[in-house]
């Protein structure tokens, strides 16, 4: 049983250009993450022959080697997973990007480990938005004073937030936790951030977030079909 994955890329860029007209986002304003946790390289192979270049992965080891192996396709990878603070050299040394800060000793690891001849590590804060969901993630009253400090490190530069509510069927449900993680953003950007990233939505309802205004969906399944 072979995947289609040009199809499979198809179908979730047209739900993102869909989604981006019918809430009346500009058009390109939602970028896609693939996420490929579990998946051998092949398949990212396959995606990115798609033209898909952002790739995102949770489990650190796996990851190192998939991006090895991969470093002639000029991919740009996002580490998305729950982070020790004894692997975050690692990631300083070989991602674009970190969407799941959640708390501020990480950030200085990351910021004081970031090589000199990379630029600035993005980062993006994961919150826990819907408290009973997940035990990873700032809560939202600490947010605030993290952003701040964070926005201060030099070799990071902080570009939004991060969530992962809870699943939730229906559409209106969906959307609630999203709109906090908006609401949250333009109260940090009222106080002088300038976050310019969403990174919100995955395979099943990345609809809704795009509703509410994320500007990068973290895929999976929808793309690569069922993790082992
Ligand atoms: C696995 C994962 C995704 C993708 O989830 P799908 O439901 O397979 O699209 C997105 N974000 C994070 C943080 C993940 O761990």
């Amino acid at each position: 049983m072979s995947i289609d994955f040009a199809t499979h890329f198809h179908a979730v860029a047209t739900r993102i250009r869909a989604a981006e007209q019918r809430f009346q986002r500009p058009p390109e304003s939602v970028r896609l993450l693939a996420v490929s946790k579990t998946q051998p390289a092949a398949a990212i192979v396959a995606i990115a022959a798609q033209g898909q270049r952002r790739f995102g992965e949770n489990y650190l080891q796996e990851a190192l080697t998939k991006i090895a192996e991969l470093a002639d396709l000029g991919l740009e990878w996002h580490f998305i997973g729950p982070i020790q603070a004894n692997k975050t050299r690692s990631i300083a040394e070989h991602f674009a990007w970190v969407h799941s800060v959640d708390r501020l000793k990480i950030a200085e690891r990351l910021n004081e480990q970031r090589p000199e001849a990379l630029p600035p590590l993005n980062v993006c804060l994961q919150v826990n938005i819907d408290r009973e969901a997940t035990k990873h993630g700032l809560e939202i009253d600490e947010v605030a004073a993290v952003a701040q400090a964070v926005a201060a490190l030099p070799r990071l530069r902080l570009r939004g937030l991060m969530a992962i509510p809870a699943p939730a069927a229906d559409f209106a449900t969906q959307r609630q936790p999203f709109a906090q993680l908006r609401a949250l953003q333009e109260q940090l950007n009222a106080t002088g951030l300038a976050l310019d990233t969403l990174s919100m939505g995955m395979s099943d309802d990345l609809e809704a977030a795009i509703a509410e205004g994320a500007t990068l969906v973290r895929v999976g399944t929808a793309l690569f079909g069922p993790r082992a």
